[in-house]
């Protein structure tokens, strides 16, 4: 059982945004801020790792588009875009989704953090993440 393909079989409602053959965009049912939406493929797939690059490619789309049409019509004076990829990194629905969040101020209701951690040796990074 999924609730975000419940949500796109219509099995429970939402505030649709934007909806075509292959992704759905809602209002998130919790508002960080005015406006956050959340971007999906119509398709059930758990994360961006597991997710083909066809349907990755729609929801990305449709989150470019949908970022402008956002900020434009609320008066945002921009946004965080976001995808949550795992438990760990604060994924609590397993199906595909992006986040579109305006933002109004710098102190609006979201806190993203890019606090350095211990001194790294870029090089010893660079060769991990090439594999
Ligand atoms: P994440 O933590 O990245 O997996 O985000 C899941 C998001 O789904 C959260 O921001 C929830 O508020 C949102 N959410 C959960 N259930 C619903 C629902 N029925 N309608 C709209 N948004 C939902
Ligand atoms: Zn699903």
């Amino acid at each position: 059982m999924c609730i975000f393909c419940d949500i796109i079989d219509g099995k429970i409602p939402s505030k649709k945004i934007y909806e075509d053959e292959n992704v759905l965009a809602i209002l998130d049912i919790s508002q960080v801020t005015k406006g956050h939406t959340l971007v999906m493929p119509k398709k059930h797939c758990r994360n961006i790792i597991e997710a083909d690059a066809e349907t990755v490619s729609q929801c990305t789309e449709a989150v470019r588009r949908l970022t402008k049409q956002i900020v434009e019509n609320t008066g945002a004076a921009g946004a965080n875009v976001l995808n949550n990829c795992g438990e760990t990194a604060g994924q609590t629905v397993d199906h595909l989704h992006f986040h579109i969040i305006p933002r109004y101020t710098e102190n609006d209701s979201i806190t993203i953090a890019f606090n350095p951690s211990e001194e790294q040796d870029l090089d010893a990074v660079l060769a991990l993440v090439r594999g």
